[in-house]
């Protein structure tokens, strides 16, 4: 497999990008990524012509505004591609394994749709959440990790691939399944949701990628980030402490994004 020059990966991280905003925009309104298969304006509707629809530049030609009715088109949409798009190339210089670059750009582009999909929407999709769980155990089996309990445990009897996918299986279904019986209990005494079911299994994907400790250091960085952020906001936006509900998947995205960057060294074992 050959490497990926970083200039490809932004142009790749552009349409990624373009992408990601039709799966941010279309799943919470349950209308299907594929169909219809053309990006149209949800304001009038109209279909995009392609020279509408190229990333970036389309909103940069248009100045931000549809051709056929002329209403706003969020910032978001530029923002996204730009975001992905820098978010690539930056991981295709770390000069990782190619295989290990695939599994990292496929983290990264979930990253994103999730941090964004929540801030706007409040809304964690399935897709991205169980089905990043998912594509996490598989690329744990190809791009091993070196480090965890059951990899030291069952290195010698499975191999290296089949040990790190079942600590991935272990990280994602453990982590999840102890918030969620505490999410239960708080649920149970409180009577109002504590962590929404979105978050917890979001962390399943997180755990599947970046290991149990990964996981809950990024599980931490939010709580405490979003907590300092979420009070100031609301201090200073004059919200209600008892309504406001913060977009906890987020944060959990952007930790999980920083995290992954820090463990590096020990997620890349042939780096
Ligand atoms: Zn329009």
């Amino acid at each position: 497999m050959i490497p990926i020059e970083p200039w490809l990966a932004f142009l790749l991280g552009l349409l990624v990008g373009s992408f990601l905003n039709v799966c941010i925009h279309r799943l919470p309104r349950e209308v299907a990524v594929w169909n219809p298969a053309r990006s149209y304006c949800p304001e009038c509707g109209e279909t995009l012509a392609w020279y509408d629809n190229i990333p970036v530049v389309s909103y940069l030609l248009l100045r931000g505004k549809c051709r056929h009715c002329g209403a706003p088109i969020s910032w978001r949409y530029p923002a996204v591609e730009l975001f992905t798009a820098i978010l690539f190339a930056f991981i295709a210089a770390q000069g990782m394994p190619p295989l290990y670059t695939v599994k990292f750009l496929v983290f990264a582009a979930i990253m994103v749709t999730l941090i964004v999909s929540d801030f706007e929407e409040r809304f964690l999709p399935d897709a991205f959440t169980l089905g990043g769980a998912a594509v996490g155990v598989i690329f744990a089996y190809y791009a091993p990790v070196k480090f965890g309990a059951l990899v030291f445990i069952l290195q010698g009897t499975y191999g290296l691939p089949m040990a790190s996918a079942i600590e991935a299986l272990f990280a994602a279904v453990a982590l999840s399944g102890i918030l969620w019986v505490l999410g239960e209990i708080y649920y149970r005494i409180r009577h109002k949701e504590g962590l929404g079911l979105g978050d917890v299994k979001m962390l399943a994907t997180l755990g599947a990628f970046l290991g149990l400790q990964g996981a809950m250091l990024s599980l931490m960085a939010a709580s405490v980030a979003g907590t300092v952020v979420g009070v100031i906001y609301m201090l200073v936006a004059r919200k209600d402490f008892a309504t406001y509900e913060l977009p906890l998947g987020s944060f959990l995205g952007i930790a999980g994004l920083g995290v992954g960057y820090w463990l590096l060294g020990s997620l890349v074992p042939f780096h």
